[in-house]
């Protein structure tokens, strides 16, 4: 199928900066620092090494080469132009890629496969992208929806605007309608039989829709909810730990390995020649998952370690405690042009420096601008590149003032300093994140500028 310009949704000879809080599509990218940037969920959950190596050549071609895969386990290209945009649309669509367009609906990655899931939520979601495409209302362009059936990587710790959880009864399988929250924190409207579980989404989905085009989750009262549905009040459900991605899987008698390049990024050139390591040692599907990861399956209790040690080869985690996996870098001067700093180089000091200190307990953010790309909420710990140097942001987004600005080529021994006060600070058993939380903001930027 040729795919043309005027084919596709939306503007594309319009194609200007997007406001923060839109959702860089094919059809409206994101200008940024290296270009326009296009963030794309393919509909097939699982893709083929051919399929991979479709995404690195146009990657290559049509931008920067720079692959991401991100938070949500969506791909991003970076360092597209107006003009090269339209080519990666057809190229996308000559490869038999297929884009998500519409209300974003996430699953489990293993959704269908998993044994150990409640329910597979993939038929549930395609009833709801369904729905929502015939209503066509008007929602928020980061709205976004989760059904999770469960299972090994379950989407517990994903927040949504909209969660539909499985959950079993005594009379078969239930799915809880809750609003604006992970599993854990989200607010709960009703409890569902399934075949009444897309008129409930949609019901929020309306009142959405009655709000504004901006409206979210959060902005809904559950109570009045449930009353317009006729829902009884929803017993608590259980919420496990969710499993991190990253590293080997039992699924089943299936083994699944769990990659996720540095930092969320990597050159379309290591991506192909990583896709045709992996199918030499057997891998023959792949799947886009949360925390920047892309899972593997095909590989067996004896393939599985030169998997991992291909990924390693190729700057790819492969493992559950990589600390890098905590930090949020972005682009960073390697490929955008607002960077100020090389903001992994400055990751992997962080990690050389202060590894054991990254257990999790705290968001790390290095941003190479006050944009703030990778992380743009506040984070405890924030390294951004400013004009003056890399700035030291405590509790905050990337963009608010930094409490100490060094220059870059002071920030290795800055880290070293901190990690040495806090490793000497902190009590047995500890997390990082609470540690940092009782040191005073003056204690942490006299060691950074070296003035202990
Ligand atoms: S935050 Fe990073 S990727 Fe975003 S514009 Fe700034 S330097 Fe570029």
């Amino acid at each position: 199928m040729t795919v043309t310009c005027a084919m596709l949704p939306g503007p594309l000879g319009e194609i200007g900066a997007l406001r923060r809080g839109a959702c860089p599509s094919l059809a409206t990218p994101m200008r940024t620092g290296d270009g326009l940037l296009v963030r794309l969920r393919p509909t097939a959950a699982a893709l083929t090494a051919h399929d991979l190596l479709a995404l690195a050549d146009l990657a290559r071609a049509h931008g920067n080469g720079l692959i991401e895969i991100t938070a949500r386990g969506n791909l991003q290209l970076r360092g597209l132009t107006d003009a090269s945009v339209p080519h990666l649309a057809v190229g996308l669509a000559a490869a038999g890629i297929v884009p998500q367009t519409g209300v974003a609906i996430e699953v489990p990655p293993l959704a269908g496969i998993d044994p150990s899931e409640l329910a597979d939520a993939a038929p549930l979601a395609d009833a709801l992208r369904a729905a929502l495409a015939d209503a066509a209302l008007v929602l928020a362009p980061k709205l976004a929806v989760v059904v999770d059936g469960g299972g090994v990587l379950s989407l517990a710790d994903m927040v949504a605007d909209i969660r539909l959880d499985a959950v079993a009864r005594i009379r078969g399988l239930a799915w809880r309608l809750s609003l604006g929250g992970d599993r854990m924190t989200a607010r709960a409207v009703a409890l569902l039989p399934g075949e009444k579980a897309v008129d409930g989404v949609m019901t929020v989905a309306a009142a959405l829709a009655a709000i504004g085009p901006a409206a979210r989750g959060r902005d809904l009262d559950p109570t009045l909810l449930a009353a317009a549905l006729g829902a009884a009040p929803v017993p608590p459900i259980p919420v496990a730990s969710p499993v991190h991605p990253l590293g080997v899987h039992g699924i089943g008698d299936e083994t699944v390995l769990g990659l996720a390049p540095a930092y969320g990024q990597i050159h379309a050139d290591r991506f192909a020649a990583l896709t045709r390591e992996l199918v030499a040692c057997g891998a023959t599907e792949f799947r886009l998952a949360p925390h920047h990861a892309l899972l593997v399956r095909g590989l067996c209790a004896e393939t599985v370690a030169a998997a991992q040690a291909c990924a390693t080869r190729g700057r790819v985690w492969s493992t559950q405690d990589a600390p890098g996996r905590t930090v949020s870098v972005c682009a960073g001067s390697a490929g955008c042009a607002s960077a100020s700093f090389d903001t992994h180089a400055a990751a992997d000091a962080l990690v050389a420096r202060a590894g054991d200190l990254l257990d999790g307990s705290f968001d790390v953010h290095v941003s190479g601008c006050p944009k703030g790309c990778a992380h743009p909420a506040a984070a405890a710990v924030t390294l951004c590149g400013t004009a003056a140097g890399v700035g030291l942001v405590l509790g905050g987004r990337a963009g608010d003032g930094a409490a100490a600005i060094l220059p870059a080529d002071a920030l290795r021994p800055a880290l070293h300093r901190l990690g040495a006060l806090l490793r000497a600070r902190r009590a047995d058993g500890e997390t990082a994140g609470n540690l940092i939380d009782r040191t005073a903001s003056d204690t942490l930027v006299s060691a950074y500028q070296g003035q202990q």
